[in-house]
């Protein structure tokens, strides 16, 4: 049994705002008392930069920053911290791929496959490397439910294929994606796999090695950690023979006014200070998780959607946008005649914060002909209370448009 209580007394944000029934958990969770407290005492205790002074207390810093790369490199199960590149978030994960690995290596006619659900973040670099290119966008097809058609994938996958870029938890379906079967029909063609992992890694332990998996992106905002810090996990293969597309200090190994060498990987694709108090809060967000039941939060967050799907379906002109079988703790869903916009505000006079709109996912969106969903997301802290509570207020905004 996980302590519900015990868990939501960690989120100090409930004790300011104790009517809040933070429902916005896609977009970014809270964080647990610890991690505020490891950033706090990293300004007011270390405060150095890191990789550059010799002094006690710049190598304390270094060491810990290091320390972090080793925790995350276990935490996805990596070979290597060396696998383990900080970056500033997912979306930067991304770009850094693109234009490091995917930009040297496209030519004319080649093609990308990404899928239909993808956030912004995981369509838009490869649109953008694939016109510099000359090179296709290609996107796996989904039904109805908000499934992907791996039909159509294998059919599509070809030797013109030089990257496939897939969510593993879709923000604004819910749709867990099968990246199992995806990878495995990539690697029988040896096209390399990118999984954006933004919306998964909370949840679900995730293991690059056994999913042999090429490249993996997270934030450490959506992990109960702080903003401006992410993750780039990559195969060393790959990692080491690309070519950094961001310069300057920290990441060479010798500079003159002809030639620069760069520093070995990870670090030649961290150029300038990075988001050290991030680093020290991600690897405290990391501890917190770690000690958590993840199995017991599995199942605890499935019987919390599954009651707020059932609840939710009983609401007469309420429509769930996204009802894959394996679906994870979001849930999109459409008024009739009542505008997302105006459901999230008048949500938000009762406390309930929820997201309105397209999610960064605007194909989806055109795909479902809607201007966009409200969107309700769940993590450890929410309580059936709080669904509930959502269910009576949406009936009383539908009886005041009516
Ligand atoms: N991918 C998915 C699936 C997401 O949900 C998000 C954040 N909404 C991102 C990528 C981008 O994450 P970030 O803004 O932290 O870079």
């Amino acid at each position: 049994m996980i302590d519900l209580k015990k868990i939501r007394a960690e989120f100090p944000i409930f004790s300011h705002h104790p009517k809040l029934v933070y429902l916005d958990n896609a977009a970014t969770t809270h964080k647990p008392q610890s991690v505020i407290t490891a950033i706090s005492d990293f300004y007011q205790k270390e405060n150095t930069n890191i990789h550059r002074g010799i002094y006690p207390l710049a190598a304390q810093t270094t060491q810990k920053y290091e320390q972090v790369r080793n925790k995350v490199a276990q935490f996805l199960n990596a070979p290597n911290s060396n696998n383990i590149v900080y970056t500033s978030g997912t979306t930067a994960s991304t770009n850094l791929v693109a234009h490091s690995f995917l930009n040297t290596r496209l030519k004319k006619g080649d093609e990308v496959i990404i899928s239909a659900m993808e956030h912004h973040a995981n369509l838009i670099p490869w649109q953008m490397i694939c016109k510099k290119n000359g090179a296709n966008l290609s996107i796996i097809p989904m039904n109805k439910e908000g499934e992907l058609d791996l039909v159509s994938f294998r059919k599509m996958i070809s030797e013109k294929t030089k990257m496939v870029a897939i969510v593993h938890v879709s923000n604004s379906l819910g749709t867990v994606n099968p990246i199992e079967e995806i990878i495995e029909i990539s690697h029988q063609k040896n096209i390399p796999v990118l999984v954006d992992a933004a919306q998964s890694v909370a949840h679900y332990p995730i293991d690059v090695q056994a999913l042999d998996v090429d490249f993996l992106t997270f934030s450490g905002h959506k992990l109960f950690g702080p903003t401006g810090i992410g993750i780039l996990y990559g195969k060393e293969q790959y990692l080491s023979a690309m070519h950094p597309y961001q310069f300057g200090g920290d990441m060479i190994k010798n500079v003159t006014f002809e030639e620069t060498t760069f520093a070995d990987v990870p670090q030649r694709f961290e150029a300038g200070t990075t988001n050290v108090a991030g680093v020290i809060g991600l690897g405290t967000a990391i501890d917190f998780v770690n000690q958590l039941d993840r199995r017991a939060i599995i199942n605890y967050l499935n019987d919390l959607t599954l009651d707020a799907t059932g609840k939710l379906l009983k609401i007469n002109g309420l429509e769930i946008v996204g009802t894959a079988k394996n679906k994870s703790s979001i849930i999109s869903f459409a008024l009739r005649n009542i505008h997302p916009h105006d459901v999230a505000t008048f949500l938000g006079t009762d406390h309930i914060a929820v997201r309105a709109g397209n999610h960064c996912t605007q194909p989806v969106m055109d795909y479902f002909n809607l201007p966009g969903t409200t969107r309700a997301s769940f993590t450890i802290y929410n309580q059936p209370e709080e669904v509930d509570f959502l269910v009576e207020k949406i009936k009383e905004i539908q009886q005041f448009f009516s």
